[in-house]
């Protein structure tokens, strides 16, 4: 850590924002390694602090916590909180301001607004507080810590959601790094861009680190096997914003040497799951927030069951997020072998819409990803929409048509994946897929309602 007192190099004393960051990260510190129930127990007493403010100012939360017959208080243990029907995008959607709380104490200002990427749908606007984003502040650095990442290392960034320009370079990483750390530079370039381009780029970087969505890395990955080249000082690369795929991380192992660190992470509420530096699990950010799993029965799954993801943010007193399902689908764990308290989620799996409709009405997670499409024609990125229950629209980037034969034989392993004789509709792209709003891409969306 860096000093930001005159004259004082040792121990080093913070101000400004990076004061409660220090003292919070230390606090994390200890608090992973809390056994699992002393977790909950102080996760419901925080709760109640946040309900019994929110049922004062938010006119939504006060009618909801009535309809359900209870009390602020009544919110401190996990079966009372599952008594509260869980909310919806649509119910917040639907509530507008009088969701968000009239009031907040005043340690907890100045408010922001975050808005979802509205890829299912409409966009959802939750107002955050200083309290909210020191917490995100806190689980990325975290993140960070768990990685044991060299700050002094070149970052390379490729994104779009907060990218006014196409390209951008900063003498520092940014928060919450440069808060406490004397960091390297780092650089960033806009994934509209395109992958040729961001091939060409990566190379002039040479980072020590690369944060990128999962689509863009499986694209850049082709381009950097095709070409038989490697990113010589690559340690790491990060991953954000879209779920990420057991064949990605093989591929990024194979073709660029290097592992990579996924963040589950939602613009509602923050930071919600980070990679275990022991174990492959993903590690809940407890101290900010519950999350429950649950079956379509609204009951907690069992460990290795997918189910829907509901989070209560525990410290956004601007907009109280209690029991809100995400839409995402994720798997539960049992404790992870690293001895740390913070529950575990075995993997991210997507939305519902990423599911896909058989005409026997099962929905299924669509096993598309690992096919082996690139042994039969030069397909550099694909994308299924199922338009109708038997109609699916297969999307494919290739730089020449495919033959009526590859087409017949990429076809027949889609069938099989999918375990249904759907009609199939080929539509070619030059270069790329587009991406959906925030920048965001899906493999397969389906579009029946
Ligand atoms: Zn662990």
């Amino acid at each position: 850590m860096q000093s930001m007192v005159a004259g004082v190099v040792w121990p080093p004393l913070l101000s400004g924002e990076g004061a409660p960051l220090a003292a919070l990260t230390h606090q994390l510190q200890q608090t992973q390694w809390l056994p699992a129930d002393d977790i909950v127990v102080r996760q419901h007493q925080q709760l109640v602090m946040l309900a019994q403010h929110s049922e004062i100012h938010s006119v939504y939360f006060r009618d909801r916590m009535r309809a359900a017959g209870m009390r602020a208080g009544q919110l401190s243990t996990r079966e009372d909180l599952r008594r509260l029907p869980v909310m919806r995008r649509r119910d917040v959607q639907a509530a507008g301001e009088a969701l968000f709380c009239a009031q907040i104490p005043r340690a907890h200002a100045p408010i922001a607004e975050s808005s979802t990427s509205g890829s299912s749908g409409e966009p959802v606007v939750v107002k955050r507080t200083a309290v909210s984003r020191l917490m995100w502040l806190a689980m990325t650095l975290r993140e960070h810590l768990w990685q044991q990442r060299d700050f002094r290392g070149r970052l390379a960034v490729i994104r779009d959601d907060y990218l006014q320009s196409e390209q951008a370079d900063w003498p520092t990483w940014g928060p919450p790094a440069s808060l406490l750390f004397q960091t390297g530079p780092s650089h960033a370039l806009a994934v509209r861009t395109g992958v040729a381009r961001q091939f060409e780029w990566l190379q002039s970087i040479n980072p020590n680190y690369l944060l990128v969505y999962p689509s863009n890395l499986a694209a850049l990955l082709i381009e950097f096997e095709q070409h038989g080249v490697r990113l010589p000082r690559l340690q790491q690369i990060r991953t954000i914003n879209e779920t990420l795929t057991a064949g990605i991380r093989e591929s990024a192992r194979r073709v660029l040497g290097a592992d990579i660190a996924d963040t589950y992470s939602s613009a509602e509420v923050g930071v919600i799951a980070v990679q275990c530096p022991d174990s492959a699990l993903y590690h809940v950010m407890a101290e900010g927030m519950i999350v429950e799993i649950l079956n379509e029965r609204d009951e907690p799954c069992a460990p290795g069951e997918v189910g829907r993801v509901v989070v209560t943010d525990l410290h956004n007193f601007a907009t109280p997020l209690i029991r809100y399902e995400l839409g995402d689908y994720a798997e539960t764990s049992g404790p992870c072998p690293c001895g740390r308290g913070l529950p575990a989620l075995r993997r991210i799996v997507g939305r519902r819409r990423n599911m896909v409709r058989l005409p026997d009405g099962r929905s299924l997670w669509p096993a598309i990803g690992g096919l082996r499409y690139r042994e039969i024609a030069p397909i550099r990125q694909f994308q299924f929409i199922q338009r109708e229950l038997e109609t699916i629209e297969v999307r494919l980037v290739s730089r020449v048509p495919l033959s009526a034969d590859q087409e017949r034989r990429i076809g027949e392993l889609i069938r099989k994946a999918l375990d249904f004789s759907f009609n199939l509709q080929f539509v070619y792209f030059a270069e790329q897929i587009p991406r959906g709003p925030g920048g965001k891409f899906e493999e397969f969306v389906c579009e029946l309602a």
